[in-house]
């Protein structure tokens, strides 16, 4: 298959007229200039090439549930939503989490995450529903096994009715990482052990969600650092800042990356980032649940992993990476200015903005495969229209795409397959998908009616 860009940005160079050669979803060769011959190919002149997005936190099944709280903080939004949520079940997660990939999908995004954490007791088949969805779009998955144990009863935010028991979640998570975790270099699938949060998780299940990801040799995934009332229960009920407890609890480390990680002070931004411990900063929903404002840039200068995330649709409303890459720059410019920094405007550039996207995102996953446009890496690739009404004559394309994001992508291809054409999706019906979506979430708003 060749790939042809007006530009194409590898994630380091931006090669005018640029292509790239892959066979068996593995890119083997790239260049400039005269095109060599392939049997697929996807020319697109009028567009920028980049290495397809990476979301490094997500919960797909909220796209049934967006819309509720629209003016409340995540513990308020998360209370009002909890009851909703325990009325899911398979059928509205497969519908809530094919409008989710197929929104991504459009939106240039090729390798995603899902934390999925709801369970509700008695409903089967919803992670495999998720697994078996991202299979049918064609989208590069890591589902994430999240799981709440710390109920309302026994002091946690959530109310009893959705959490599980500890011993059934780890069986579960084992079941699921040999049934569908595929190791290899090139996966379509890894699976990732992610208990919720500190305030819906006992210490205990942490501790061992660790052990067994370790054993098994998987990722960890959690929500940290996200707002200051997490900071308050933390320190009320263990008597430690939120990175102190994860420290404890063995929860730092190169296969560990927290969602949000908004509120550490400098030391925890070095440690963070000494120990190799990734986060997905998630700006929309950031700012919609006015939660604050992550230290993207101290971060990434102390030489931590950082990577972006569209976060649950709940928080969000929507799931377009580029949208995500364009707030990230104007928050780190809005967090500088309001430190009285004269360079302000100059916190965050666009091509950094591009990396957490793409390879900083990527490598919160684990994926030293994804993430650039060089020989030998997935051929995951997203085209962006650079003669639309949004784009038409702006001279720097990579800045162009970052300061007015597309709606959509053109062309998007995972694993040296073509999932996106002139800007419509090949492996699904969007149309019928929304209707589908619409039906579900109404049920599922009728269904939680007190
Ligand atoms: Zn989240």
């Amino acid at each position: 298959m060749l790939l042809r860009a007006g530009l194409l940005f590898s994630g380091a160079d931006e090669v005018e007229n640029g292509w790239l050669l892959a066979r068996g979803g593995v890119i083997t060769e790239v260049g400039s200039g005269p095109k060599p011959a392939a049997d697929d190919v996807v020319d697109l002149p009028n567009c920028l090439a980049v290495p397809g997005l990476v979301n490094a936190h997500d919960h797909m099944y909220q796209w049934a549930t967006r819309g509720y709280v629209p003016d409340g903080g995540l513990f308020e939004w998360l209370r009002a939503l909890y009851p909703v949520w325990a009325q899911i079940d398979a059928d509205t997660v497969r519908i809530a989490g094919r409008a989710a990939m197929a929104r991504l999908l459009l939106s240039g995004c090729t390798l995603s995450s899902d934390h999925h954490y709801v369970f509700p007791s008695g409903q089967a088949g919803i992670f495999e529903a998720l697994v078996e969805t991202a299979g049918e779009l064609g989208l590069r998955f890591h589902p994430c096994r999240g799981s709440m144990s710390l109920g309302e009863s026994k002091g946690g935010l959530p109310p009893d009715s959705v959490v599980e028991e500890p011993d059934a979640i780890l069986a579960h998570t084992e079941a699921v990482i040999h049934r569908f975790h595929d190791p290899a270099p090139g996966s379509m699938c890894r699976v990732v052990v992610a208990p919720c949060s500190p305030f819906s998780v006992t210490p205990e299940l942490m501790r061992d969600s660790a052990e067994l990801a370790r054993r098994h040799g998987v990722s960890l995934h959690t929500h940290l650092a996200e707002t200051l009332d997490e900071e308050r229960f933390c320190i009320d009920r263990f008597g430690k800042r939120p990175l102190d407890l994860m420290e404890d609890l063995g929860w730092t480390g190169r296969d560990v990356w927290f969602a949000h990680g908004i509120h550490f002070n400098d030391t925890e931004v070095d440690r963070v980032a000494e120990s190799g411990t990734g986060v997905a900063h998630c700006p929309s929903s950031n700012m919609r649940l006015g939660a604050g404002a992550c230290r993207v840039e101290d971060l990434v200068h102390a030489g931590a992993k950082v990577g972006l995330g569209v976060d649950g649709a709940a928080s969000n409303e929507d799931a377009n990476l580029a949208v995500e890459l364009h707030q990230a720059l104007l928050v780190a410019r809005m967090r500088a200015s309001m430190q009285g920094r004269v360079d302000a405007a100059t916190a965050l550039d666009s091509r950094a903005a591009w990396r957490l996207a793409t390879v900083g995102g990527a490598g919160c996953l684990g994926r030293d495969d994804c993430g650039t446009l060089k020989p030998g890496k997935c051929a995951d690739v997203a085209f962006f229209r650079l003669d639309d009404l949004g784009h038409a004559g702006m001279g720097d394309p990579l800045a162009a795409l970052a300061l007015a994001p597309p709606a959509r992508a053109e062309a998007v291809v995972v694993n040296g397959k073509i999932v996106v054409r002139d800007g419509r999706l090949l492996t699904g019906d969007e149309a019928t998908i929304a209707a589908d979506l619409a039906a579900a979430s109404k049920r599922l708003q009728a269904r939680a009616r007190p």
